[in-house]
């Protein structure tokens, strides 16, 4: 009786989250486009793009490791994001791993975009870093770009906030700041909103039909193809060898279209 009852529950759950969902992505679409002013953009083409999370000095192999196989599949996307974290636990300033630092420069040189993602990155009271005050928002991306200055990088015109959680104030003062704004629905972008989802198939341990689910949501789904990636939870052997197969998949396909 009880394990029918923990099955039932989980039954409702998971209709719930499966049919709110779209709702929720068109109610977030649109309240953004009202509040800030921005028109849905709406695009038949599609592009993969890719955005790496949680990019710093202690996960300097996991990126590598991710960078190696984005690399062997040059074709498959049009833009690779990757998020920086300035000050990653409030422990780890940027301007002191000047490695670090050099090989950021380098990839910059490559064609791959330096984004900002949060500052600490941590949870004060337990909430996510920017759904925060203006103030707060304002003196945190201050000390990120304090981050940046001292390691002789340009700030960048990219930003997600951390867990794609902001407040309503913030999400003005990040639109003054910045040229693209990462949320979990959609991507602010000067010419307006992108809609499109943030989309990520492995999880540690979890891959449960990642590559089936990665090529249907890529068949199906018009304009940008949002692929997140998040050091560290990408980087088990099937979490690499997933992302080798989806993006030489991708390549592939638009090679035949853009042939
Ligand atoms: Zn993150």
């Amino acid at each position: 009786m009880k394990k029918i009852l923990i099955l039932a529950t989980f039954l409702v759950l998971y209709l719930g989250v499966y049919y709110a969902d779209p709702i929720l992505k068109e109610t977030s679409i649109f309240a953004h486009s009202k509040i800030a002013g921005l028109p849905v953009l709406e695009t038949n083409e599609k592009e993969l793009w890719i955005e790496v999370h949680d990019v710093s000095p202690g996960y300097k192999e996991k990126l590598d490791e991710v960078l190696d196989i984005l690399e062997a599949h040059p074709k498959a996307y049009s833009k690779a994001v990757l998020f920086v974290i300035p000050n990653h636990g409030g422990n780890t300033p940027l301007h002191t791993y000047p490695e670090f630092i050099e090989k950021l420069k380098a990839l910059k040189q490559k064609g791959y975009v330096i984004g900002l993602h949060g500052y600490t990155h941590k949870r004060p009271m337990t909430r996510p870093e920017f759904e925060t005050t203006k103030e707060m928002a304002e003196t945190l991306l201050q000390k990120g770009q304090g981050e940046f200055n001292a390691s002789n990088l340009v700030f960048p015109s990219y930003f997600l906030p951390p867990g794609w959680q902001t407040s309503r104030e913030v999400d003005r003062v990040l639109r003054d700041r910045f040229d693209y704004i990462y949320y979990y629905y959609f991507i602010v972008s000067p010419q307006g909103i992108i809609p499109s989802q943030s989309l990520e198939y492995v999880w540690h341990g979890y891959s449960y039909k990642a590559i089936e689910r990665a090529q249907d949501d890529y068949t199906s789904l018009k304009g940008v193809v949002r692929l997140t990636v998040h050091l560290g939870a990408i980087n088990t052997p099937e979490g690499l060898e997933f992302l080798d197969r989806y993006l030489g998949w991708v390549e592939e396909k638009s090679n035949i279209s853009g042939a």
